[in-house]
């Protein structure tokens, strides 16, 4: 049975030439790369290069605004955690209900440490309000926190925008944009787009599990999360590890020389997945259709059935998709991105995100398309609402 991976906002294939770039680091060039000796030199300049390639895929300024961590988990932690170390006397963040667990989970840790923290609601297209948005912000705000891109609906927020409003609002907010879902999939300008702090991932386009990059500009302080040796400028001690950084550096060459495919070859076969489901499944209803959307990741309901039966079935086919986040799905629990915006009950449950990649092939789409009506009509027949579901067909045709 082939496999076919349509789960790529969990996490994607590492590239064969990531791997390659990074095998010399676990074999040869093993060195720690601030030691001194001459057989520590490549594995230093590993790492200064890879800092110039990530600089050059943010459009950072320069080199020493780039830290790199473990995870985007991590970029998210010492980006929330480091402005608000610096700046005590203020107690208000901003951030939206859409927001990832990393950090929603750390706003409500913080909300325990006396913080207040302002969720901003999204629209029945998963759209950010920008009025309530632009409302709450106040001379007490220390931190806007929006990400970028949604992981469950692939809805993009305006950060231009977004910042624009900030910085007329309060000049001494910060702006972190969680982009952990965008890197690989559209252009980065954390210059163009007035960005304070930025975080990516490595393992959501093609680098290894393990390694992710915080952006932080020149004129926004942090407080290190990992307090040790002197490692990134003091912002983030533990010994650089040179073969997932270099792997990170080898994956951001590939974003940039594949994103022109992403934009146009991904998005036409998601859109080919999207309107061949919506087409031919009578309960099937598409969660958002923004066109402003990754052009990887689709949400499709599927009304009066389980999302987890779906999966389950799609599954014995080799084929991988997802009811949610993963961290959400293996719970029965609907995901937060869409109670917030209010897809109705009939479809929330029986929800499935679908993400491509540049790997992704049109046969792998078409089988998709064939056999997924049956998988759906086979549970749909089983569902206990046969009354609603009839008279859905009689409305959709
Ligand atoms: N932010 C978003 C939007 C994500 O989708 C994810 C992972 O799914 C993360 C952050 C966390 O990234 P990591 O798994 O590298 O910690």
């Amino acid at each position: 049975m082939n496999l076919i991976y349509l789960d790529n906002n969990a996490t994607t294939k590492v590239a064969p030439e990531v791997l390659d770039a990074m095998l010399p680091y676990f074999k040869e060039e093993y060195a720690n790369p601030s030691s001194i000796y001459e057989f520590a030199k490549k594995a230093n300049h590993a790492v200064k290069e890879a800092r110039g390639v990530i600089k050059d895929f943010l459009n950072a300024e320069s080199e020493k605004e780039i830290i790199f961590t473990s995870c985007g988990s991590e970029s998210a932690n010492t980006a929330i955690r480091g402005v608000l170390n610096m700046n005590k006397n203020k107690r208000h963040i901003i951030t939206t209900k859409v927001e990832h667990p990393c950090v929603l989970n750390l706003y409500q840790t913080l909300e325990k440490e006396g913080y207040k923290v302002d969720y901003i609601g999204v629209n029945a297209n998963g759209e950010l309000d920008l009025a309530q948005l632009e409302e709450a912000i106040n001379y007490d705000t220390a931190l806007v926190s929006v990400m970028y891109a949604n992981n469950e609906t692939g809805v993009i927020f305006p950060i231009e925008k977004i910042s624009e409003i900030i910085k007329s609002k309060n000049k001494e907010t910060k702006f972190f944009v969680d982009a952990v879902q965008v890197a690989g999939k559209i252009p980065i300008d954390v210059q163009a787009a007035g960005i304070d702090l930025l975080g990516i991932s490595g393992h959501k386009f093609h680098a290894p599990k393990g390694v992710g990059a915080l952006y932080v500009n020149s004129k926004t302080l942090i407080t290190p999360l990992i307090i040790g040796g002197h490692q990134e400028k003091g912002k983030r001690a533990g010994t650089e590890n040179v073969p997932y950084i270099a792997g990170l550096a080898k994956a951001a060459e590939l974003a940039i020389d594949s994103l022109n495919y992403e934009m146009t070859e991904v998005k036409r076969l998601r859109d080919k997945l999207e309107t061949g489901i919506i087409k031919t499944i009578f309960n099937s209803r598409l969660n958002t259709g923004v066109t402003n959307r990754v052009p990887n990741t689709t949400n499709i309901g599927f009304e009066y059935i389980e999302g987890e039966l779906i999966l389950l079935h799609l599954s014995d086919l080799g084929i991988c998709a997802s009811s949610g986040s993963a961290c959400t799905s293996g719970s029965l629990e609907p995901s937060h991105v869409l109670r917030a915006m209010n897809v109705p009950f009939t479809a929330i449950h029986g929800s499935i995100r679908w993400s491509l990649s540049r790997y992704t092939k049109e046969s792998e789409i078409d089988y998709v398309l064939k056999v997924l009506p049956e998988i759906i009509n086979k549970i749909t027949a089983l569902s206990p609402y046969q009354d609603e579901l009839a008279n859905l067909k009689r409305l959709r045709g």
